[in-house]
């Protein structure tokens, strides 16, 4: 299995399409900068547009667009993804070096991190060197001036030569500056003078030979001066992509290939290679960003992080790191039992009320028994369940890990994890992805492209379903507390229950890095990339935004697309448990075909079938289970769990029965809509099939041992 840029994904990033939509009057802008720096706060701000903001690096993957006006003039923003460097090594950086070099737009606002400036200005000085029609926003200054950190914004404008204005994006009010900038850089008919950097002479010289070749080829199209150090540098991929810009390819011109060949000689004569050269590129920006820090920011306490610092010391030392961390997961968990048990109980009242009255009207106009039947006791009820089950804790869940994400927390479980995804021939940013499992495995995979390596991308894509999602979360619980921690009086029995939940969490965490090292050694062969995670500052949550957002964009976008297929699903599993076959149903058909398998995997054909027709939607499983053993042909909610224990130890479940389900939860088959994103992601049938097959080789062989071994000794 080959890997192939198109294999992996990378090109599933595209802004393209934005260009075409301009209008005649319109002015793109760019809104360009390092993660975590408000980029997507900002963005809101200025457009009004909702879109989710999260903490840690390289969220926004994709290229967002809004459009905004001030002054008569009108502009199309677009969000594109954070990135550290224009030299592109990611997904991400191709995206964004893209956009700003050939993406049409008519200026690029850099937004900067007030509190690291002088990391923010390597971005800067780079965009600088493709475009003088550029704004410097310098955000978050609220932090800054918390940390006595003081910036002459003028003096920096004098320096880099294009206009640098103080924001505070959170303030509404602040962004006024900056699009007063903006029109002003747009309507500058002049060249301005922008600061250049000046490299090592024999790279000035290199640049003097092969420039003026291209000033005759490509005329103004592209900023010569840069696009000579890339060509020397010799980046592939942005070659590529000005080939595409260009429509032919440049290196097949003889005039610049020889140019080029001489200003490489005259490099190598100077001891110059590739290597050197990139490095000497990059140091000549790391001073420069020095240089001007110097001279306009002004540090009044030398250690200005040194709150941050201390609770990293706690949060991220070997001695409290996991502890905390083991704790803060089950102190969610033990809140989302807790806290969803009561709405649980008023929603399912509610919806299951409403059946009620659902089957009152189609009894009043006479509908034919098979109209209701499919209509009302198939599709309604397992909406109805899938909405009582799911919503409240997800509701709860979602806010609470929002506002985990918001803080500045989840970095800091990368940074813990790091360590141990490295040994498994991966990648510390899994533990991101693995976190954003938790809540939806789709939406887990997607977050996959904050990981710049092909292959490490990969592993994470393949190993996300290790964790469980929201829908899987319920039957966990339930199995949990009818099984294992029944006996306890509330509030124990929640906080054991959420202990166990840990437990199998811990062995979610434990399979991921275990599958992770198997995939690394063996298809997904490599070393583990080094990369920086940056630890961004701590930042107080705005709850009320954590709320809405965590509410619409996660909570009812992942509750609504399991309705959407839960509805179908609940029509079929009607028809099969109401179409017999001689005397049995379909469905005991199924169930009675698949038992010996069933059997041999701790559970029975009824537990497995239920899992075969709980693909578009985890969280139908259990009432399947339910539903065939009652085999009452719809799917029925028993109204308390001992009831509902007494049900399924009737049909046979022991405790080996429970352990042995809750094992093949966790690893089994990602559900549709998962499979869906992975085939989208990775663009490969190939790689959408191991996404399938390794979860679900896995728990085959994990439930078989485990059920022949509990067998022997029970
Ligand atoms: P992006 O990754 O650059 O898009 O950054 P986000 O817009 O997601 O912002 C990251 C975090 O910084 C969020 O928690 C924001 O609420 C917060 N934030 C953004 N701008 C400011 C600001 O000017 N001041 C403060 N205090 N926080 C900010």
């Amino acid at each position: 299995m080959g890997l192939t840029s198109d294999s992996t994904g990378i090109k599933a990033i595209d802004c393209g399409p934005v260009i075409k939509k301009r209008a005649e009057d319109e002015k793109i802008v760019a809104l360009a900068g390092n993660p975590n720096v408000g980029k997507s706060t900002l963005f809101n701000s200025l457009t009004g547009m909702k879109q989710h903001t999260g903490n840690w690096p390289g969220k926004t993957v994709a290229s967002a667009l809004g459009y905004c006006g001030y002054a008569g003039m009108s502009y199309v923003l677009v969000d594109i993804p954070g990135t550290y460097s224009l030299m592109a090594h990611s997904a991400e950086e191709e995206v964004a070096r893209d956009f700003i070099c050939f993406g049409g737009n008519d200026a690029v606002v850099i937004v900067c991190d007030a509190t690291c400036l002088e990391r923010n200005l390597n971005l800067v000085l780079q965009t600088l060197e493709i475009t003088e029609k550029a704004v410097v926003c310098i955000n978050l200054m609220d932090e800054a001036k918390k940390k006595k950190i003081f910036i002459d914004l003028d003096a920096v404008s004098e320096k880099l030569g294009v206009p640098v204005v103080g924001t505070t994006a959170r303030k509404k009010k602040s962004a006024d500056k900056l699009m007063e900038s903006l029109n002003e850089v747009i309507s500058l008919n002049e060249k301005k003078d922008r600061f250049h950097i000046r490299y090592a002479e024999y790279i000035e010289n290199a640049v003097r030979i092969l420039q003026p070749t291209l000033e005759d080829k490509i005329k103004e199209r592209i900023d010569l001066r840069w696009l000579s150090l890339r060509l020397l540098d010799n980046d592939l991929s942005l070659t590529e992509a000005l080939n595409k810009f260009l429509g032919y390819d440049i290196l097949s011109d003889e005039d610049i290939n020889k140019a080029l060949t001489e200003a490489r000689r005259t490099l190598s004569e100077a001891g110059i290679g590739t290597d050197k050269l990139r490095d000497e590129i990059v140091s000549g920006l790391v001073r420069a960003a020095e240089d001007i820090c110097r001279e306009t920011v002004r540090f009044e306490k030398t250690d200005y992080n040194s709150k941050d610092r201390k609770i990293d010391m706690i949060l991220t030392s070997r001695l409290t790191g996991f502890p905390i961390m083991i704790l803060l997961v089950m102190f969610v968990f033990w809140l989302t039992i807790t806290a969803a048990n009561y709405p649980s109980r008023l929603l399912s009242d509610a919806l299951f009320w409403l059946q009620d009255v659902l089957t009152g009207a189609f009894r009043a106009v006479s509908a034919p028994d098979w109209l209701h039947g499919a209509l009302v006791l198939g599709v309604y009820r397992v909406l109805a369940w899938v909405v009582a089950v799911m919503l409240p804790p997800m509701a709860i869940f979602f806010p609470l890990f929002t506002l985990l994400e918001d803080s500045g927390y989840l970095p800091r479980v990368a940074f813990n994890l790091d360590k141990y995804f490295k040994k498994s021939g991966s990648c510390g940013k899994q533990a991101l992805t693995m976190c954003m499992g938790f809540g939806c495995n789709a939406a887990g995979v997607i977050g996959c492209r904050i990981i710049d390596s092909p292959r490490e991308r990969l592993i994470a894509t393949i190993t996300n379903s290790f964790v469980p999602c929201n829908g899987r979360f319920p039957a966990l619980i339930a199995i949990i507390t009818m099984f294992f921690t029944g006996v306890f009086i509330m509030p124990f029995q929640s906080l054991f229950s959420a202990v166990l939940l840990t437990c199998v969490i811990i062995l979610g965490v434990f399979m991921t890095l275990s599958i992770s090292k198997l995939l690394s050694v063996t298809v997904l062969k490599g070393l583990p990339s080094s990369f920086t995670l940056e630890l961004p500052s701590y930042r107080k949550p705005q709850i009320g935004r954590v709320l809405v957002r965590s509410i619409f964009d996660r909570t009812l976008f992942v509750l609504g697309r399991a309705a959407m297929v839960a509805a179908p699903a609940g029509l079929v599993i009607w028809m099969m448990a109401n179409i017999t076959i001689g005397d049995t149903t379909l469905l005991l058909h199924c169930s009675g075909f698949l038992d010996p398998f069933g059997r041999l995997l701790g559970m029975d054909g009824v537990i497995l079938m239920a899992f075969i027709l709980g693909f578009p939607a985890n969280e139908i499983v259990i009432p399947i289970v339910i539903m065939t053993y009652m085999a009452s042909g719809s799917i029925t909610e028993p109204d308390n769990l001992s009831e509902l224990k007494r049900l399924l130890t009737d049909n046979g479940w022991t405790w080996i029965t429970a352990i042995s389900t809750m094992l093949f939860s966790l690893m089994h088959w990602p559900c549709s809509t998962t499979c869906l994103t992975v085939r989208k992601e990775t663009q490969s049938l190939k790689w959408t099939a191991l996404a399938f097959l390794v979860p679900t080789l896995t728990g085959i062989i994990i439930c078989f041992i485990f059920a022949s071994i509990a067998r022997l000794f029970s």
